[in-house]
Order: structure tokens, then sequence, then C-alpha cells
């Protein structure tokens, strides 16, 4: 197999909190967070599990049965990164291999996910699934799946969260979704994860004129993605978690304002690939 990129990040799901198919907001897409991250080598990356995660499982059933195993990664169990889990197909085929990245320990993330596909929230439970379901917890140590190397770093969010740094050739993709701005400490290992990364992808669902109304909820701005994509010195920047009530006509306000500080700035959108 031969492909003209090195890294491929493709977006599913990029929408914030709930899913919001209202056609103002399909320009951007309504679906939940969940991102797939493909290396040339093959090995495919998913980020969450919101409800992008549906279709993106859709879209593997046309490959072929050298089908790779599937290595889900989550930052964490708020309703929008897990609700597309249960409706994920790969989950219903016998021959498919799942393993489930998190911060948390592998019986602790087993609980969680458990606790979600249960009666009477669901008709399947997740042990009865035909899959083969494996849960890894993945800390600051990186760990190697094929080429790729992953780590995750701790991100300042209710009940707690994680990002990740992918790295794969020299190329590297930092996911910093969901986390608040303004905690020192994990600012100041957020830009040392993100230096020099090809591309950042990070939480900007609010505007800084909202912001003060909205402190504690656990979500940044685009002013603090531009401030910390400089800081670090990537080279490009995605704004992603986009607020269900934020139409496709504001995304792109947001995009213009956020370019004048930083040029390479984009906004995440649903159905869209960035190669690197
Ligand atoms: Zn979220
Ligand atoms: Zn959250």
């Amino acid at each position: 197999m031969h492909s003209n990129f090195r890294v491929q990040v493709t977006f599913w799901g990029v929408r914030g909190s709930v899913p919001t198919p209202v056609p103002a907001n399909l320009g951007y897409g309504g679906n939940t967070s969940c991102i797939e991250v493909r290396a040339q080598d093959g090995v495919q990356l998913i980020i969450d599990a919101g409800t992008g995660l549906r279709a993106l499982g859709l879209s593997l059933t046309g490959e072929s049965a050298a089908r790779p195993d599937t290595h889900l990664f989550l930052t964490h169990f708020h309703w929008d990164h897990i609700q597309g889990l249960p409706f994920f197909i790969c989950l219903y085929d016998p021959g498919s291999r799942v393993t489930i990245y998190s911060d948390r320990e592998p019986e602790e993330l087993r609980r969680f996910l458990e606790g979600q596909m249960t009666a009477p929230y669901f008709p399947v439970g997740l042990t009865s699934v035909p899959a083969t379901w494996n849960f890894v917890r993945i800390g600051a140590d990186p760990i190697r799946i094929g080429g790729v190397s992953a780590r995750s770093f701790p991100l300042n969010h209710p009940q707690g969260g994680c990002g990740f740094r992918f790295e794969y050739e020299g190329i590297a993709v930092v996911h910093a979704s969901d986390l608040e701005h303004g905690d020192d400490e994990m600012e100041r290992i957020l830009i040392g994860i993100a230096r020099d990364a090809d591309l950042l992808i990070y939480d900007a669902h609010f505007t800084p004129e909202e912001y003060p109304s909205r402190r504690g909820w656990g979500h940044s701005t685009w002013l603090d993605a531009v401030r910390i994509a400089r800081a670090a010195r990537v080279k490009r920047l995605v704004l992603f978690h986009h607020d269900p009530s934020r139409d496709d006509r504001q995304i792109d306000e947001m995009v213009a304002l956020a370019r004048e500080q930083f040029a390479a700035t984009e906004a995440a959108r649903e159905g869209s690939s960035i190669t690197l």
C-alpha cells in the first residue's frame, strides 16, 4: 500500500457537549468528538467515541479483510466523548480487535464503559459484543503501536481528562480537548508537549467574550488556542469542540479573528482531512 502522506487526520465529529444536526451547523458538522489518525504504515488510531464514531465505523466496513486493528483513545468519559461507542459497528464483528486506551487503570476504564452499555440504557451489554476487547492505561511514557508512538498528558477539566501526543516518522499531532486554560502547571506541560508539533487540535468551545460567565465549565477559547499555539510554535492549529449553539457563520468569524494572530489556523470540519 502506498499513501502520499505520512499522517492523515480525519474529523468525524467536531461538536462539543451534544450533537447538533441543525441546518445552520452542518457546514462544520453536528456530530460530537471523533477523530481518526492514520499513519502511512497502516496503523489507525481513533480519538474519542462521540457520535461521529458511527460513520467512521461504517466507513471501515468497505475496507478489505486486512482491516487494521482498532486503537481507540479516550480523553475522558463525558457523554459527548463516548456516546457513539454502542453504535460502533466494529463491536459487532467477531473478527474485530478493539483496544481502548485512557489515562485510567484498565479495570476502572472497563467499569466506566460497561456502565454505559447496560440495562436499561442499551440493549446489548459490553461484555456480550462479539469483538475482542482490550483495555490499556496510557501515561507519560510513550507506548508504540506499529510505527506510531503515543503518550498522554493531564488536562484541566471537571472529573479529569487527558490529551494525547502521537508521533510517526517525525510528524507530531497533539490533541488537547477538553480543557480549561489558566492552570499554570498544566499549561506548562501542554506547551512543552506541543512544542514544534505539526498539528495542534485545541478546545475552542467559547469565545473570549463568553468565557468569563462560563468559568469552571472546563473549556477554553480560540484566543487561548492561539496563545498556546504561538508559545509552543506549532505549525498548524485546529479549533475544535465547537459550541452546540455556534453556527457555521460564527465559526467562520472565529477563524478569521484567530488568523489575524496565528495565520495557520482552521476550524475542525466534519468529513475533512488534513494530511501531514
Ligand atoms: Zn466534550
Ligand atoms: Zn468534557
